[in-house]
C-alpha cells in the first residue's frame, strides 16, 4: 500500500518559511498543508481556514481535552496545535503532510511518528531575521522583542532537523524542499530509509 510522508517544518518567525511551503505546493500537488488552530487573532489579510483556524482559548481547550490536536503548545502567550483528523486521513491517501510548527511541537511529532521527516528552515544571515520580524509591522514592540528571543532560541536548535536548507532564495529553497520531499517519499514507499 501506498504510504503518505509527515513533514516538520520550522524555522524562526520571519524567515519566509510559509512563502517556501506555499511555492513547493503550487509545483507539487501532492503536497497538502495542515491548518493548525490557534489562539492568537489574525493578522491583516489573514483568512479563516487557510492559515488557521483562529479559536477562543475556550474552545482550544475543549481541543485538547477532545484528544483532537496530535500536538500544542504555547508560543509567546498564544496556543497553537495540530489538527488530528485531517493529517491522518491525508497520510493515508498517501499524501506528503507538512505541518509548519515551532521547535517543542516538532519534538513532539518525532516522538509520536519517529518515521517523519524534519527539516528547518534558516535565514541567509541572522540580521535578515530582525529586519523581516520588525519588518512586518503588524506587533507591537514587546511582542517583536519576544518573538527575536523565541527566534534565537530556535535558531540553536538547528541541529535536531533531519535536513537544513538555508532560505538565500525563495525559487531555490522550495525546490530543495521539492527535491528532499520527493527522495523522502519514495525511500518510504520502497521501505527503504533516505540518506539521512
Ligand atoms: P505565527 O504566530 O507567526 O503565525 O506562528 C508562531 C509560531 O508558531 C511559528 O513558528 C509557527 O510555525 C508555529 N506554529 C503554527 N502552528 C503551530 C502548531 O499547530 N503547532 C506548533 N507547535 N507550532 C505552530
Amino acid at each position: 500500500m501506498k504510504s503518505g510522508l509527515l513533514v516538520v517544518v520550522s524555522g524562526p518567525a520571519g524567515v519566509g518559511k510559509g512563502t517556501v511551503v506555499s511555492r513547493a505546493r503550487e509545483k507539487n500537488n501532492n503536497i497538502v498543508y495542515s491548518v493548525s488552530a490557534t489562539s492568537r487573532k489574525p493578522r491583516p489579510g489573514e483568512v479563516e481556514g487557510r492559515n488557521y483556524f483562529f479559536v477562543s482559548r475556550e474552545r482550544f481547550n475543549e481541543m485538547i481535552k477532545n484528544n483532537e490536536l496530535l500536538e500544542w503548545v504555547e508560543y509567546c502567550g498564544n496556543f497553537y496545535g495540530t489538527p488530528r483528523a485531517y493529517v491522518e486521513e491525508q497520510l493515508k491517501k498517501g499524501r506528503i503532510v507538512l505541518l509548519e510548527i515551532e521547535v517543542e511541537g516538532a519534538g513532539n511529532i518525532k516522538r509520536q511518528y519517529p518515521e517523519c521527516v524534519s527539516i528547518f528552515i534558516a535565514p541567509p544571515d541572522p540580521d535578515e531575521l530582525k529586519r523581516r520580524i520588525t519588518g512586518r509591522g503588524t506587533e507591537p514592540p514587546d511582542v517583536i522583542e519576544k518573538r527575536m528571543r523565541r527566534a534565537k532560541e530556535e535558531m540553536e536548535r538547528m541541529s535536531e532537523y533531519d535536513y537544513v536548507i538555508i532560505n538565500d532564495t525563495i525559487e531555490d529553497a522550495s525546490d530543495r524542499l521539492i527535491e528532499i520531499l520527493e527522495i523522502e517519499l519514495e525511500a518510504a514507499n520502497k521501505g527503504t530509509s533516505a540518506n539521512r
